[in-house]
């Protein structure tokens, strides 16, 4: 980890509420100060932002991030097939020692591509938390229960969670915090539903889940409850502000209500949505109804990769198609998915580059062809820009990238380590 102490960005275009020309002090974890004039400072460090767009760094509200070591499996098959056929019999074979070599594989991706926050649900999770320790990064993690409707494996999967709170909420200076995430309402019974909404409250842990992801979904439910799935976890008492549900792809008007009255976060994953056909969720309706929505990538073998670039652009493509009309969800809209609704999500203070918030900010490089003539930065971000352009990532007041160079990952070998990993599966 760089142990640099003050920060000064210096000449860039500063990318946030607004967007200006200036320079950003970072001293220790936080903004200090944004301004014009700052050009001069004793700075332990200081970067030229010339030439770079300085914007918060990109917030990734739905993954499952050792999914990279099953990158390229089961691509082109529905949801149920994906799941049953080719994701579950790997994920069987799954141990610590794999999870982890994922984990730090999607971290360095993660970071070259501009992401320094991810709210993951898989299995394994303390070694992912060691990963994110390592990484720089931060987090909001949960294991992932499944019960299957069985007793005996309710209480198995309750108390794994239970162990990874104790051992890994609010660690690593704050940058881990832990989730309780039951996996989806078809994949776990009521009782494990409502467990897992006392130890959130009990805790004051965020819940994230999956609802309404696909169509089947949704017609299983209301044959088997005569329920829709918001509805259904209405009705158990689940929903509040502190719940993150993933996809919400074919929630109704009257959902839509309950959802804003709950004060709901949805976290919407464009490509996964795409690539399983889904659907295209309601992103337009969400925001009219003050719903806080924000961007997920998914687990890299619906995607396939975490790119939140690739997720910012397909946001507002989808829902000019979706509507028919090319003036809904302009770049700004997308933009604050992407960042400050994603920290509002995940209840963390960042998500904008303002004096007091966490200095989790990147830097991207528009000295390129496609990036040029830099008219407007917030349309170059959305439109225009790749992850590959991400030149800077610094994550709490640490430099995580610097000149496209990972500096608290080794590269070579994380990547050496998945491909044996994932040729294990
Ligand atoms: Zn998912």
């Amino acid at each position: 980890m760089t142990e640099t102490t003050s920060i000064l960005i210096k000449d860039t275009i500063i990318l946030s509420e607004d967007i200006k020309k200036g320079s950003v002090l970072i001293v220790d974890d936080k903004i200090q100060e944004v301004n014009d004039k700052l050009t001069n400072s004793d700075a332990d460090k200081i970067i030229d932002g010339s030439n770079k767009i300085t914007m918060p760094g990109l917030i990734n509200t739905h993954s499952h991030v050792a999914m990279t070591l099953l990158r390229g499996v089961g691509d082109d098959q529905d949801l149920q097939t994906w799941l049953n056929e080719y994701i579950w019999p790997k994920e069987a074979k799954l141990n610590e020692n794999l999870v982890y070599a994922g984990s730090k594989l999607a971290m360095a991706e993660m970071i070259k591509t501009g992401t320094t926050t991810f709210n993951d649900m898989y299995f394994f999770m303390e070694e992912t938390a060691k990963a994110v320790d390592e990484s720089g990064m931060r987090a909001l993690l949960g294991y992932g229960m499944i019960d299957l409707f069985d007793e005996e494996k309710r209480k198995s999967e309750l108390k794994v969670t239970k162990d990874f709170i104790s051992k890994c909420h609010n660690t690593c200076d704050g940058r881990v915090q832990v989730a309780v995430a039951p996996h989806a309402p078809y994949t776990c019974s009521e009782e494990i539903l409502c467990e897992s909404k006392k130890l959130a409250d009990k805790n004051d842990l965020k819940l994230h889940i999956h609802v309404s992801e696909t169509k089947q979904e949704v017609t299983d439910l209301k044959n088997d409850k005569n329920q829709t799935p918001f509805e259904y976890l209405n009705n158990i008492g689940l929903l509040d502000k502190n719940t993150i549900a993933a996809h919400g792809v074919w929630t109704t008007d009257d959902e839509m209500k309950i959802l804003e009255e709950k004060e709901v976060s949805i976290s919407h994953n464009p490509s996964s949505n795409m690539k399983l056909a889904s659907g295209i969720a309601p992103v337009h309706d969400y925001l009219n109804n003050n719903i806080n929505v924000s961007i997920g990538t998914d687990g890299v073998s619906s995607n396939n990769n975490l790119d939140m670039f690739s997720e910012m652009k397909l946001t507002p493509l989808l829902q000019k198609v979706k509507t028919l009309d090319s003036k809904v969800l302009p770049a700004k809209s997308t933009f604050n998915m992407a960042t400050k609704n994603g920290a509002k999500a995940l209840g963390i203070n960042t998500g904008e580059i303002k004096e007091g918030k966490l200095a989790d900010i990147i830097l991207v490089n528009t000295n390129v062809p496609h990036m040029t003539p830099v008219r407007n930065a917030l349309s170059n971000i959305i439109y225009s820009a790749l992850g590959s352009d991400v030149d800077t990532v610094i994550c709490n007041g640490n430099i995580l990238l610097e000149d496209k160079e990972l500096k608290t990952i080794n590269e070579k070998e994380v990547i050496e380590d998945a491909k044996l990993a994932a040729s294990q599966l």
